[in-house]
């Protein structure tokens, strides 16, 4: 994939996110064998020679983004359909998902990569939604992106149309599941398992699928929540929090990503940090959906005891985009404003859960989340020739505050790059957006999943 070589050279700033935070002005970055061999002022680097240079004085060098918690399948083809006050609409959202044929998750996929890339993220995670591995790989080679897949299973009743099996059988479909998907890709798949949520899994099953991912040394992802409601339940049901009953099953540990993890006491902060559990937070779905986040969110105290957190986006009906630079934004907002105190969620903070602390959420941390020698190149370059980019004194700050990923000008995976000047090569961008207006078309009168198109008349 990454046979030639490449150089970046004179970057206005390269933000290394290595462990001293080096932000490097006039900096220049070489990758060789899909690798960054070094990385350095301009001057140092200077005999280094490679295939292909990109002129960086204009560009700002950051690691490629992680997006932790990301529904790609359904939602693209309907998108923005659900009235705002329909903010979590479950029960649709399932019975489109599973109307789906393998030919529309394929065209809807191919959609959600180009948004994912051209925005700067180099890996997400799918928890369970795409039903058509086999029809998607394709489209995950010809992206070029990192992607960690897994097939959601329950064994419980739910009041959604989720896949629900034996307990055994889950297992049974995890195990088979990680043996044919792990490392393909050259290691740009990852297999997990993906169990939906505490509420609609046995405790068997859970600790089945650990024991699983804890043998093939691989994750397990699962929809966390607590809050007055969940806390009840699980208290009546299992005598725990819902954390501290992960805990008490053993579900827990650092190869353990728990997805929103809204409305968690103290205890269940102090679980998670003790048990080194990783956390993916979708800041502008907790906010979109109205919940809570000054009563319920729990970053500031995750970041704080040193939790891995990484960003998530949800889906194109929970935050509506697949922008990790207007999650970051979110995360490092919402919290300013909900505690009242311009100390909570720095701007670094927010772009390392989107980067270094994403990849080591996600477990890929030894080689990815980070612009330092011997990593994997993974880089995404932003467009500093743009009014939002001016002026520039602190990158970080425009970066957060004033930008979004419409200025992500190239994107280095694996050290091929994927987008070049604004442009990914794998698809025909108005070709593909035809097709999935038509797709959403056809599932709404397939699925009787209908809302009025707007609150405006519309002709
Ligand atoms: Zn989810």
């Amino acid at each position: 994939m990454a046979e030639q070589s490449l150089k970046i050279d004179h970057a206005r700033y390269v933000l290394t996110l290595d462990p001293r935070r080096r932000i490097i002005q006039d900096g220049a970055i070489l990758v060789e064998n899909g690798r960054i061999s070094r990385v350095g002022k301009a001057a140092e680097l200077q005999d280094a020679r490679a295939d292909r240079v990109i002129d960086g004085r204009h560009l700002v060098i950051v690691p490629g983004f992680f997006n932790g918690h990301m529904h790609i399948s359904y939602a693209h083809p309907v998108r923005g359909v659900f009235p705002d006050e329909q903010a979590s609409p479950l029960v649709h959202v399932f019975n489109l998902q599973s109307a789906m044929t393998e030919e529309e998750e394929y065209h809807t996929t191919l959609l959600g990569l180009v948004e994912l890339v051209r925005n700067g993220t180099v890996c997400f995670l799918d928890p369970g939604s795409t039903k058509f591995p086999d029809a998607c790989l394709q489209a995950y080679e010809d992206s070029g992106i990192r992607v960690i897949l897994g097939e959601c299973v329950t064994d419980q009743a739910a009041p959604w149309a989720l896949p629900r099996y034996p307990a055994p059988e889950a297992v049974a479909r995890t195990a088979s599941f990680l043996a044919k998907w792990h490392g393909r890709l050259d290691g740009r798949i990852r297999a997990w398992a993906m169990p939906f949520s505490p509420e609609t899994c046995s405790a068997e099953l859970l600790q089945a699928l650990k024991r699983l991912v804890d043998e093939r040394r691989s994750g397990l992802t699962l929809h966390h929540n607590s809050g007055v409601k969940a806390r009840q339940d699980s208290v009546a049901r299992h005598g725990y929090s819902p954390t501290a009953y992960l805990e008490s099953i053993g579900v827990v540990g650092p190869n353990v990503l728990l997805a929103h993890c809204l409305g968690l006491d103290e205890a269940e902060v102090d679980s998670i940090a003790r048990t080194r559990t990783a956390v993916a937070m979708c800041p502008v779905t907790a906010a979109k959906s109205g919940r809570g986040v000054p009563e319920h969110g729990r970053m500031p105290e995750l970041l704080a005891r040193g939790v891995k957190i990484a960003l998530g986006c949800d889906s194109p009906n929970n935050s509506n985009h697949l922008d990790i630079v207007r999650a970051m934004n979110m995360a490092a907002i919402q919290y300013k404003d909900a505690r009242q105190d311009l100390r909570q969620v720095p701007a670094e903070a927010a772009l390392e859960m989107a980067t270094r602390h994403g990849a080591e959420a996600l477990g890929l941390g030894d080689e990815l989340g980070s612009i330092e020698s011997g990593k994997k190149a993974d880089l995404v370059c932003f467009d500093t020739l743009r009014p939002e980019w001016q002026a520039l004194w602190n990158p970080v700050n425009n970066l957060v505050y004033s930008a979004d990923g419409r200025s992500v000008h190239t994107v280095v995976i694996d050290g091929r790059v994927v987008v070049d000047a604004y442009r990914q090569t794998f698809v025909d961008e108005p070709r593909l957006y035809a097709r999935v207006q038509e797709i959403g078309e056809r599932l709404q009168v397939r699925t009787g999943i209908r809302f009025p198109r707007s609150r405006w008349p519309m002709s």
